[in-house]
């Protein structure tokens, strides 16, 4: 089932709501570590009587009950493992954490809030909520918990998402991180069988890495490295500066015949080995950018002094067509813009975000090759449709 993980600032918390926190937080801990002594020196003892002995620790019965089960699982995991790990224990800072029955999320004029059991008096209603900061993406999965209704209008929506469904929420913790309180919860969807028959891998084509097949579903990847490709391209812009120099055209002509071949082997190799890929990945449609436009091509004038940059792409284009066609595979353009700027895991779009080869998502925090990253956004991008005259 797949999950995603949900981090949430606690927005401004009063000095009593801090002082509560790390008392809870080290009578949390102080539960873990009785609970540890008590299976210690007394094996057969039963849950029971464990929660009955932490009955005396100053917390909300719920989070005894999850120190318990935590301490618990932590000893069964020692018991496994005895010779190489030694008798656990919990140090005094520790994330408390709540069961999913045990927090709750709701707005409250205007502010997100989370309400989650403390050891202030009374029992927990609205008024004892505290606001908590969401940034967008958080914000687009908190509502969709909230209403089980995907905001489709939503710049973090993907199409991709069609098949989720039954949002549920898991259980939540409470953590002190680098000077600030922060509430962190799961939520776990249902999610339909995408049709395999559909199934897409994205091709980036670039200059430094020259070809990146991927596959968004599973996160495998193929690179073709191009520094020799880049190697040769180096030596003969060389050389055909030199000839145009010298304005010797017969050379001229010579030496761009030469690398064109060159050029047409490796699209050769590389094609083959995508279509190899997208077939071991069971895709059927292998996608790439539609670069036909001058717009598109954009990204690449800078780095190539001459069109055959362009010209090598396209004749990528052409024996991937090709052979992916042999194969029973379809190749689909899609539409090119800003695919390097784009997360491929929460799709935020931002320039920055790409530093030379890495993207790093300011939103979600993924990192990844910036290449890669961009066959994933192709790999998920609708098809272009071409238009159909002949249906009326
Ligand atoms: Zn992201």
């Amino acid at each position: 089932m797949p999950t995603i993980t949900i981090k949430l600032l606690l927005f401004e918390p009063t000095k009593t709501k801090l002082e509560m926190y790390e008392t809870m937080r080290s009578h949390f801990s102080d539960a873990c570590n009785k609970t540890l002594e008590l299976k210690k020196s007394n094996l057969k003892m039963k849950a029971t009587e464990i929660d009955h002995a932490l009955d005396g620790i100053e917390l909300p019965s719920t989070l005894r009950q999850e120190a318990r089960k935590l301490a618990l699982s932590r000893y069964q995991d020692w018991k496994k493992n005895q010779k190489t790990k030694g008798f656990p224990s919990f140090k005094n800072k520790i994330a408390i954490l709540f069961n999913n029955q045990n927090w709750h999320l709701r707005f409250d004029k205007g502010y997100l809030k989370v309400g989650i059991p403390t050891i202030e008096e009374g029992n927990l209603n609205i008024d004892k909520y505290v606001p908590v900061k969401a940034n967008e993406y958080s914000l687009f999965w908190v509502s969709y918990l909230l209403k089980n209704e995907m905001d489709k209008a939503n710049r973090h929506y993907q199409p991709s998402y069609e098949g989720i469904s039954k949002p549920k929420k898991g259980n939540g913790q409470l953590y002190y991180k680098n000077g600030k309180w922060f509430f962190s919860f799961s939520i776990t969807f249902e999610m339909k069988q995408t049709d395999k028959k559909e199934k897409a891998i994205g091709v980036d084509r670039g200059l430094r890495l020259v070809a990146v097949a991927g596959d968004a579903n599973s996160g495998k990847y193929l690179t073709f490295n191009g520094r020799h490709i880049g190697h040769i391209r180096r030596k003969f812009a060389r050389l055909r500066h030199a000839l145009q120099k010298a304005k010797n055209t017969k050379a001229l002509k010579r030496l761009e015949d030469k690398e064109q071949r060159i050029i047409k082997y490796w699209n050769h190799v590389i094609s083959k080995k995508m279509v190899r890929f997208a077939l071991s990945c069971g895709a059927c449609v292998i996608k790439i950018e539609d670069l036909t436009s001058i717009r598109s091509m954009k990204k690449f004038w800078k780095l190539s002094d001459r069109n055959i940059n362009s010209w090598a792409f396209f004749d990528l284009e052409t024996k991937l067509t090709y052979k992916a066609t042999l194969a029973e595979l379809r190749v689909e353009k899609v539409n090119p813009y800003k695919t390097s700027q784009e997360c491929s895991k929460c799709g935020e779009i931002k320039k920055s975000n790409r530093r030379k080869d890495t993207y790093t998502c300011s939103s979600c925090g993924h990192k990844e090759n910036a290449d890669i990253n961009a066959s994933f956004n192709i790999a998920r991008r609708p098809s272009i449709v071409k238009e159909d005259n002949s249906a009326a």
